[in-house]
């Protein structure tokens, strides 16, 4: 990548929990738009990265860079995770939160609206904006004709869905998902790669995944982490085909 192509760069990162390096001298860079799939067997430090890239947790040593549109750098080690997150770096966990007790329109608004507070929020009167902000969120996640309904009500990888829409109407830069089709059929599983496809060029997505099927439907570039290194970065083919990988990650 050329600099002014790049959204985030990790370089040299290291952390250790009780003397045991959960990452390793990890360089990692990310363009803008990209969609980025990270695999790696059980603590291979997947979970840790995010937690770094966050503000979860800081480094012990090397540097976590955002990059700016307008040119200028922003150390993320410097700053917390609340800041981190304002600043447009979006994180969706396994599980997914979203207010059961409203309508999917609402959790989408209420995340739209999400620094007046709960309350406050709902009562606000809505403007148009509002509006075509929620159905255009809607539409991304397909969800328009549950619309109504509460979001109790949805299957859970339509919660997958609606949590994905109520991070993009926060209109974030980078989104960070955590095996996102967990627990889905496959039917399910095929709609979230398209909905995580259709990011692309719009948003910095990484894909923290273990499912191989998943990846290959997803697949632009792949990394593959282990013991908290790259091990190995190209396409789904390239990674896939590793012999070192296939030892490391596939046991085979
Ligand atoms: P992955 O998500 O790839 O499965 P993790 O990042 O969760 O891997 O973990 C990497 C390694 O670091 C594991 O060996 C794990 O036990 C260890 N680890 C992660 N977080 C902590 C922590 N808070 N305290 C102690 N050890 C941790
Ligand atoms: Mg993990």
């Amino acid at each position: 990548y050329r600099d002014t192509d790049l959204t985030l760069s990790a370089e040299g990162v290291s952390k250790s929990f009780d003397g045991f390096k959960a990452i390793n001298d990890l360089n990692f860079y990310l363009g803008d738009g990209e969609l980025r799939t990270v695999i790696g067997p059980n603590g291979a430090g997947k979970s840790t990265f995010m937690d770094l890239i966050t503000g979860r947790t800081t480094p012990d040593v090397g540097s976590l860079t955002f990059h700016q549109p307008d040119g200028h750098d922003v150390d993320l080690c410097k700053l917390r995770e609340y800041q981190i997150n304002r600043l447009g770096i979006a994180r969706k966990f396994q599980t997914p939160s979203v207010y059961t007790q409203h309508t999917v329109r609402d959790n989408i608004l209420l995340s739209l609206n999400r620094d007046r507070g709960v309350l406050r929020a709902l009562f606000y009167s809505e403007t148009q904006q509002d509006r075509d902000e929620i159905d255009e969120v809607l539409e991304i996640i397909r969800l328009g004709d549950r619309r109504d309904e509460l979001a109790g009500s949805l299957s859970h990888g339509q919660k997958q869905w609606l949590e994905i829409g109520m991070l993009l109407a926060q209109k974030p830069r980078v989104l960070l998902v955590d095996e996102p089709a967990a627990g889905m059929s496959d039917e399910e599983t095929e709609r979230t790669g398209e909905l995580l496809l259709s990011l692309e060029g719009k948003h910095s997505v990484v894909v923290v995944e273990h499912d191989m099927e998943f990846v290959r439907q997803i697949a632009r570039k792949v990394t593959v982490l282990h013991q908290g290194h790259v091990l190995k970065e190209g396409s789904f083919d390239e990674v896939a085909g590793d012999p070192t990988v296939k030892e490391v990650y596939l046991g085979r």
